[in-house]
């Protein structure tokens, strides 16, 4: 079917106007719906039409029905939005016709569906200008009510839905359903990479004997990671950090992206990569640091740059949340080598779990 669409009222003057802040305006909303049904209609539509130089009702009346009646087509729409008066109930969708009560019930059903908004249904409506002067068939949309707000809360959500039940009651081929969005990979929340250097414990005379951590703050929130008694002459839960058995890190997390209650729980670690060595293990966050004038990137317990095989200033790799699989096996860097003498000339050996046998001479 082919269609000529336009708005209703002026933009010089105006329609309805529902209050501030949810209440709809008539013009804008109807020049919104006449543009994406038109565009939905695609060659459907002959032409589109917003009236924005008329100052008077009548001036804009002649003015919109002058240009439909100067198209050819087979179908004439008008669209309005309602009003009545300020109410939170849903009012709901009517459509007015002359002639066309059949496709103004249709089109009235499918846009109060698509809205989930009550169906006022297609009415009979001699007394309109638009409906009784355009020379072709012809139907006017009332959308929604403007001052109810149930019904701007329902067209706002229902906007593509509310063009589309239009377009398709006019003719146009339903739209695809749009391919759902691919999930986003999981993003790191923290990415760095750069030397780093060892913090933490009794040993650790860089920090004093009082000083605390950065977001846990007691030894029972983490019994894990901390000695089982507080070191002499200590007071502080850093000097505390069971730095000899167990792999922390500390980065300089931005707390917008990792809370200090994310960091502190036992929810995830961080993924923890050695350059040098290829080694990579996982670590719990324990503090923030180092501070950015040592240049370095993080900080990490002495047993975890132990087992990464590196000293400080060596380059490390720091992610979190870990990456749910390790991107890199872990290969052990010597062998292990177990021997058995089952007899005087028989010698049975393993490597990595391969069995050797060997017989004496
Ligand atoms: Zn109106």
């Amino acid at each position: 079917m082919k269609v000529v669409i336009s708005s209703g009222h002026s933009t010089r003057c105006r329609g309805a106007a529902g209050p501030p802040p949810w209440g709809l305006d008539e013009v804008n909303e109807a020049t919104r719906v006449v543009d994406r049904v038109a565009a939905l209609l695609g060659s459907n539509c002959v032409a589109k039409f917003h009236d924005t130089v008329s100052t008077t009702q009548n001036e804009n009346l002649n003015r919109i029905v002058s240009f439909h009646n100067s198209k050819s087509r087979e179908l004439d729409v008008s669209v309005h939005f309602n009003a009545y008066q300020n109410t939170t109930k849903p009012m709901g969708t009517e459509v007015l016709w002359v002639t066309q009560q059949s496709l103004a019930g249709q089109i009235s059903s499918a846009l109060a569906t698509a809205q989930g908004l009550p169906n006022r249904g297609a009415k009979k409506r001699t007394d309109l200008y638009f409906l009784n002067n355009t020379n072709m068939p012809a139907v006017l949309i009332e959308v929604c009510f403007v001052d109810s707000q149930a019904d701007a809360a329902a067209y706002k959500a229902k906007f593509e839905q509310a063009c589309n039940a239009i377009a398709q009651a006019l003719g146009a081929q339903p739209q695809p359903e749009p391919e759902p969005e691919p999930e986003p990979p999981v993003e790191a929340l923290f990415s760095d990479s750069g030397t780093c250097s060892w913090f933490g414990g009794p040993n650790d005379t860089g920090v004093s004997p009082s000083e605390g951590l950065a977001f846990i703050y007691s030894y029972d929130a983490r019994p894990d990671l901390f000695l089982v008694s507080q070191p002499p002459g200590t007071t502080g839960l850093a000097r505390r950090l069971n730095a000899d058995g167990v792999r922390y890190v500390a980065v300089r997390w931005d707390y917008n992206r990792t809370p200090k209650t994310m960091l502190a729980s036992k929810d995830q670690q961080a993924l923890v990569r050695a350059t040098k060595t290829g080694r990579e293990f996982l670590a719990w966050p324990a503090d923030w640091g180092p501070h950015e004038d040592t240049g370095r990137v993080a900080d990490l317990s002495p047993a975890l740059m132990n087992d990464l095989g590196i000293k400080t200033d060596d380059e490390v790799v720091v992610i979190y949340p870990a990456p749910a699989e390790p991107e890199v096996p872990i290969v052990p860097e010597y062998p292990e080598v177990n021997m058995t003498i089952t007899t005087n000339s028989h010698v049975k050996i393993t490597v990595n779990g391969v069995v050797i046998e060997v017989e004496a001479p």
